[in-house]
């Protein structure tokens, strides 16, 4: 049963209880009532019997008196009496109006009767008397008849006193036993009524009152410790504990939201804080390779709810190549074509939904997974991609992160786009213009770079010149002779590929460096280069050029070879290939002191 019902129940029980206990207050007060009315009638019927008696008596008296002594005095006494015993005998008449019973009009319609007898006997003595017989006057009040009546009178009244007594103390009775009963009645009413009042009253102080006291207080002092996880039951009421509940549910959703606004700055500052450090990495960063590298690490440190990858345009601008990824399924593509992400083609981030929400990238895997792809720009140029997936089905985590995700793609295109500047002008330093291998200055700083760390590894110089170049150009024009050249060095770079480095030394002329490659081999690679040069068919522009040769000197740092001196000994050699007739290979070995003296 609920608490209300309960409670307005009590209510209704206590009101019927103080209802009920007021009847029988009310009907006690009436049983006194009519108690009181009960001695009221008894006494006036008492007085009435006694007042008859009384005057009957008196009336004989003044009548005697009267014939006795002649005096009118006693007369009009006499008169007077009578019109009061005819007054009483008047009123027993009506003794029905002060609840008179049957048997006690019977008893009173007997005494009047006698009552008029006598005065009947006394008003004929009064007139004998008065006629001159005061003999027969005094025969009359005092003879027999006179005597028999009044005694007669006298047991009437006596039998009409016993009769009233008897039915007053009755109906007293009665009326003392209604009243006492409807007092106890009202009493134990009044006692039930006081204790469901109380029993109410305690039920809603501890019930309404103390309980939820208790429980807010125990409430306010896990609030006070900061613990904002306890529930506040909900309270409708509208009293003074239902405001303090509220007034608590409201203190402590200020506090929830407090503690999340707190929680979400210090979030917040977390992740500024990684992606500052993650930025300051990049920073320092000297190849692509390294900033995949801090992004790979650092992602999953800012988003741990986030999978990532990292692509990278190459120069042409045809293909992204995946630098790095992070949480990403094992499927994610390597390399695919820029036209297949939305946000390169549209050149801002872009947000693949499933469910035909949007469009989605063709380089997800999966048609329905969801994504993130932010273009990584700098100076509106596409330089490469940025794909975060939610780890969740959930795609929140993106959208909450767009900011931020924002801010690392534009810091991570610009950290792409000065490392590209720099390799771009680091190339140009160190790079031959035309045919893209490394340029005589790096010849020298390789060649003192060897020499300042002489490890003992040897290292080996191969010199190489183009034979009759200038007939070559002069023949077929210089564009011509710029497209030999171009082919030659790519002839060079593949047969000498990773074993060394290929520079082009200055006009028609290329060196290469080897470490740690023995001699046969030197020579076998030389000689692969010479042939393969001798054999390649040349043409430009639609027009067939015939072949190339070329001379090839060669000298190591074996046998107390200097590195200083390489350079200039694989030159002599070289030297030696053109006065030998070209297309040769000739190594500083082979020569004299006094060849290579001369
Ligand atoms: P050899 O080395 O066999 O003694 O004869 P050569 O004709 O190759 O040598 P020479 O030193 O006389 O001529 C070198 C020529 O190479 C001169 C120059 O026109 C040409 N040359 C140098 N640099 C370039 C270049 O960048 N492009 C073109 N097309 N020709 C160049
Ligand atoms: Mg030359
Ligand atoms: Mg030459």
């Amino acid at each position: 049963m609920k608490i209300n019902t309960l409670t307005n129940l009590a209510y209704g029980i206590t009101l019927a209880l103080t209802f009920f206990s007021g009847l029988a207050f009310i009907l006690s007060i009436r049983m006194a009532h009519e108690e009181r009315q009960a001695v009221e009638v008894h006494l006036a019927l008492a007085d009435l019997g006694a007042q008859l008696e009384l005057d009957a008596e008196l009336r004989t008296d003044e009548a005697r008196l009267y014939v006795m002594r002649g005096d009118l005095k006693h007369l009009a006494a006499f008169e007077t009496i009578n019109e009061e015993e005819h007054r009483l005998e008047e009123q027993a008449r009506h003794v029905k109006d002060l609840a008179g019973t049957e048997a006690e009009l019977a008893l009173l319609a007997g005494i009047t009767t006698l009552i008029d007898g006598l005065e009947e006997l006394e008003v004929a003595a009064i007139t004998a008397y008065q006629s001159g017989n005061p003999q027969a006057a005094r025969e009359i009040l005092f003879g027999d008849e006179h005597y028999t009546m009044h005694v007669r009178l006298v047991d009437q009244i006596k039998a009409f006193t016993n009769e009233v007594t008897a039915r007053t103390a009755l109906a007293l009775q009665q009326a003392q036993i209604r009243s006492e009963l409807y007092n106890v009645i009202a009493r134990v009413l009044l006692g039930v009524t006081a204790l469901v009042f109380l029993a109410v009253l305690y039920f809603v102080l501890r019930r309404r009152v103390a309980l939820p006291l208790t429980h807010m207080s125990s409430v306010v002092r896990r609030l006070a410790k900061q613990d904002f996880e306890v529930e506040v039951p909900a309270d409708t009421r509208r009293d003074e504990i239902g405001d303090l509940t509220n007034a608590i549910r409201i203190f402590r959703e200020n506090g929830l939201e407090r503690e999340r606004l707190d929680a979400e700055r210090k979030r917040d500052l977390k992740m500024k804080g990684l992606i500052l450090e993650m930025m300051r990495r990049m920073q320092a960063c000297q190849k692509t390779e390294e900033i995949a590298e801090v992004v790979a690490c650092f992602g999953p440190q800012v988003f741990a709810d986030l999978g990532g990858a990292f692509f990278i345009l190459n120069e042409t601008k045809t293909v992204l190549w995946r630098a790095s990824t992070w949480q990403m399924p094992e499927d994610f593509p390597e390399r695919f074509d820029p036209e297949a992400c939305w946000s390169l083609r549209r050149g801002r981030a872009h947000h693949s939904l499933p469910d035909k929400e949007d469009v989605q990238c063709q380089h997800f895997p999966d048609p329905r997974s969801a994504g993130l792809c932010i273009p990584l720009m700098a100076h509106g140029d596409a330089l490469g991609l940025l794909v975060f997936s939610s780890l969740s089905n959930d795609a929140t985590p993106v959208d909450d992160y767009t900011a931020y995700l924002g801010m690392i793609a534009e810091n991570v295109g610009l950290a792409l786009a000065n490392l590209q500047l720099r390799d771009r002008l680091t190339r140009m330093a160190v790079c031959d213009p035309l045919t893209g291998l490394l340029n005589r200055r790096s010849l020298d700083e390789s060649l003192a770079t060897f020499s300042r760390e002489n490890d003992g590894v040897p290292l080996t110089c191969m010199m190489i010149d183009i034979d009759y170049f200038k007939r070559f150009n002069d023949e077929f024009g210089h564009d011509a002779g710029d497209a030999v050249m171009i082919t030659f060095a790519g002839i060079l770079a593949e047969i000498v590929g990773e074993r060394g480095l290929c520079y082009r030394f200055g006009g028609e002329e290329f060196s290469v460096l080897f470490s740690d490659i023995s001699r046969e081999e030197a020579l076998e690679i030389a000689e692969h280069i010479r042939t393969r040069t001798a054999t390649t068919a040349l043409s430009h522009s639609g027009r067939i050029l015939g072949t190339i040769t070329v001379s090839i000197g060669l000298a190591d740092t074996r046998n107390g070879g200097s590195v200083s001196t390489v350079r200039t000994r694989s030159d002599v050699a070289l030297m030696h290939a053109k006065t030998n007739g070209r297309n040769r290979t000739v190594q500083d070995m082979d020569l004299t002191a006094k060849q290579v003296a001369g």
